[in-house]
């Protein structure tokens, strides 16, 4: 039986969201802003760095509405962590 590691990662740890390109491999950054931000500056960009190909085609394309509710999420959240509980996620298997 070998060990597995297991990571856990807290939500308020997450400064940035990642976009990767299916095309070409280019990756976005998009940091998690301070939520005041978050709530009234969604993602300026909507094309791929790398090859221009739209990542979403407006406001009411599923992929933006999940980008931004992800975004949005992670920075209210941190202001959210101290009202009761913690929200992480794990990444590997003990069994
Ligand atoms: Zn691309």
């Amino acid at each position: 039986m070998t060990a597995k590691q297991i990571t856990t990662i807290d939500f308020t740890e997450i400064n940035k969201i990642e976009i990767t390109c299916i095309k070409c491999g280019a990756a976005l950054v998009f940091p998690i802003p301070d939520k005041d931000v978050a709530a009234h500056n969604p993602p300026k960009h909507n094309v791929c760095i790398g090859c221009e190909t739209p990542l979403w085609t407006g406001e009411n394309d599923q992929r933006y509405i999940t980008a931004l509710g992800l975004i949005r999420g992670l920075a209210f959240w941190k202001e959210l962590k101290e009202k009761g509980f913690s929200l992480s996620f794990s990444i590997g298997s003990s069994h």
